[in-house]
Protein backbone atom coordinates (compact mmCIF):
# COMPACT_ATOMS: atom_id res chain seq x y z
CA UNK A 1 0.00 0.00 0.00
CA UNK A 2 1.81 3.48 -0.69
CA UNK A 3 0.52 6.44 1.72
CA UNK A 4 -0.23 9.09 0.20
CA UNK A 5 1.03 12.53 1.07
CA UNK A 6 -1.47 15.43 2.19
CA UNK A 7 -1.48 18.23 -0.12
CA UNK A 8 0.02 21.20 2.18
CA UNK A 9 -3.48 24.12 2.04
CA UNK A 10 -1.87 27.45 0.52
CA UNK A 11 -1.39 30.01 2.64
CA UNK A 12 -3.98 32.60 2.89
CA UNK A 13 -2.00 36.24 2.32
CA UNK A 14 -3.45 38.43 5.53
CA UNK A 15 -5.76 40.82 4.79
CA UNK A 16 -5.68 44.61 5.30
CA UNK A 17 -8.15 45.96 7.48
CA UNK A 18 -9.73 48.70 5.79
CA UNK A 19 -11.16 50.21 8.55
CA UNK A 20 -7.47 50.74 10.54
CA UNK A 21 -6.40 52.25 7.18
CA UNK A 22 -9.27 55.15 6.53
CA UNK A 23 -8.86 55.61 10.26
CA UNK A 24 -5.11 55.96 9.97
CA UNK A 25 -5.64 57.80 6.55
CA UNK A 26 -7.96 60.61 8.32
CA UNK A 27 -5.59 60.74 11.35
CA UNK A 28 -2.38 61.04 9.70
CA UNK A 29 -4.06 62.89 6.33
CA UNK A 30 -7.54 64.46 7.23
CA UNK A 31 -8.86 62.38 4.98
CA UNK A 32 -12.84 62.16 5.96
CA UNK A 33 -14.31 58.64 5.69
CA UNK A 34 -16.95 57.54 4.06
CA UNK A 35 -20.34 58.14 6.45
CA UNK A 36 -21.60 55.32 7.58
CA UNK A 37 -18.46 52.89 7.85
CA UNK A 38 -17.46 51.26 10.55
CA UNK A 39 -14.42 54.21 10.09
CA UNK A 40 -16.52 56.77 10.40
CA UNK A 41 -18.01 55.80 13.90
CA UNK A 42 -14.50 54.89 15.16
CA UNK A 43 -13.30 58.72 14.38
CA UNK A 44 -16.98 60.01 15.95
CA UNK A 45 -16.58 57.75 19.06
CA UNK A 46 -12.92 58.98 19.15
CA UNK A 47 -14.45 62.24 19.92
CA UNK A 48 -16.17 61.66 23.41
CA UNK A 49 -12.64 60.04 24.22
CA UNK A 50 -14.92 56.08 23.82
CA UNK A 51 -11.49 53.50 23.91
CA UNK A 52 -11.56 50.33 26.21
CA UNK A 53 -8.48 49.17 24.54
CA UNK A 54 -6.12 50.79 22.69
CA UNK A 55 -4.85 49.10 19.50
CA UNK A 56 -1.88 50.69 18.62
CA UNK A 57 -0.30 51.05 15.02
CA UNK A 58 3.44 51.74 14.55
CA UNK A 59 3.96 55.00 13.20
CA UNK A 60 7.80 54.82 13.87
CA UNK A 61 9.95 56.65 10.91
CA UNK A 62 13.60 56.11 10.76
CA UNK A 63 15.98 57.54 13.57
CA UNK A 64 12.76 57.99 15.50
CA UNK A 65 12.29 56.58 19.15
CA UNK A 66 8.90 53.57 18.47
CA UNK A 67 5.84 55.69 18.30
CA UNK A 68 2.45 54.34 17.74
CA UNK A 69 -0.63 55.91 17.09
CA UNK A 70 -4.07 54.35 18.59
CA UNK A 71 -6.40 53.28 15.73
CA UNK A 72 -9.15 53.66 17.81
CA UNK A 73 -9.10 56.56 20.08
CA UNK A 74 -6.16 58.44 18.02
CA UNK A 75 -3.90 59.25 20.64
CA UNK A 76 -0.28 58.81 20.77
CA UNK A 77 1.43 55.90 22.07
CA UNK A 78 5.29 55.24 22.87
CA UNK A 79 6.81 51.65 23.71
CA UNK A 80 7.89 51.61 27.10
CA UNK A 81 10.92 49.17 28.53
CA UNK A 82 9.02 45.91 28.36
CA UNK A 83 8.11 46.68 24.95
CA UNK A 84 4.29 47.35 26.16
CA UNK A 85 2.67 50.49 24.60
CA UNK A 86 1.87 53.38 26.93
CA UNK A 87 -0.27 56.32 26.13
CA UNK A 88 2.51 59.37 25.35
ZN1 LIG B 1 -7.01 54.12 22.23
Amino acid sequence: MRLRRRKAEPRRAPRPNYMAIAVLEHALFGIQPEPGTAAALTIALRQVGACMTHRPVETTTLGQLPQALCTRCGKSMIQGDDGTWEMA
